[in-house]
């Protein structure tokens, strides 16, 4: 698949260290999949799509690459592969959607696809202190219920996301659960729905290259990431 030329229509800034990107452009996919951006002469890296139409990802500024890409302005171009890698699928009609990190962007999407259906969708937004927070706002303005964590208490309940999980899977136990964030998070909730009887749909991210299956590079678990994952289905 050959990179085509998206143009930058608007940022918005969502915390200290994230931004929202917004193409004047449309693209065809699913949530959960995710798109490789490309700056000629510098990199190439993948992001989870936060949004379709119009093409929109969240970017948290960690590194050369993204922080280039947080210096572009509106009016400039970004090249574009994609979509890739496989995508969340909703089962049921009552569903907990766990983020972490930058991991909440590919759940926005799936949640609004589940209430678009009149589903329940019930959301864990976690980060490490309140200014880490992403997508709060917008979540709770799709129609979702949603709670926050942070680890040092600074909004919403301190403790993990895995704390909040724990009461929602003993109380009233949805039909799926779906995350995306760091491994040791997923891992957590990977053990947690397998407990209880819950089957779940993980997104696992790792470092990759090529995005279709060749490079090797983001193997996981006898897997490439990229083309097995990065959503993975247990229980
Ligand atoms: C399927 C997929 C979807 C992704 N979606 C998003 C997204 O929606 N928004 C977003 O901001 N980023 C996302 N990423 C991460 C993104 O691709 C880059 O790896 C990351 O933004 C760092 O790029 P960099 O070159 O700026 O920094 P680098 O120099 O590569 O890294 C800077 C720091 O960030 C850490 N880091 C790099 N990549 C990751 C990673 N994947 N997970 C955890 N820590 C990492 C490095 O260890 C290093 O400490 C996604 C990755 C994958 C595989």
């Amino acid at each position: 698949m050959l990179p085509r030329p998206l143009r930058l229509a608007a940022v918005r800034d969502e915390n200290a260290r994230t931004r929202t990107f917004i193409f004047d452009a449309a693209i065809d996919a699913a949530p959960g999949q995710f798109a490789m951006l490309w700056l000629p002469g510098l990199d190439e890296k993948p992001f989870s799509l936060l949004d379709t139409d119009p093409v929109s990802f969240a970017i948290a500024a960690v590194g050369p690459f993204t922080r280039a890409l947080h210096r572009l302005s509106v009016g400039d171009t970004v090249w574009l592969r994609g979509p890739f890698g496989t995508p969340f699928a909703l089962t049921g009609d009552d569903h907990v959607l766990v983020g972490g990190g930058y991991g909440v962007a590919p759940l926005l999407l799936l949640a609004r696809q589940a209430l678009a259906k009149g589903n329940r969708v019930r959301t864990v937004i976690g980060a490490r202190t309140a200014g880490e927070l992403l997508l709060v706002d917008a979540t709770r303005a799709a129609g979702a219920t949603v709670a926050v964590t942070t680890e040092d208490g600074s909004a919403g309940d301190r403790g993990r996301v895995t704390d909040v999980v724990g009461r929602w899977l003993a109380d009233d136990r949805p039909a799926t659960l779906y995350a995306c964030g760091p491994h040791g998070m997923l891992a957590a909730l990977r053990d947690q729905a397998g407990s209880a009887g819950v089957p779940s749909q993980l997104s696992w991210e790792a470092y990759m290259r090529c995005g279709i299956g060749i490079c090797g590079s983001c193997e996981h678990d006898g897997m490439l990431l990229c083309a097995d994952g990065p959503v993975l289905c247990a229980g």
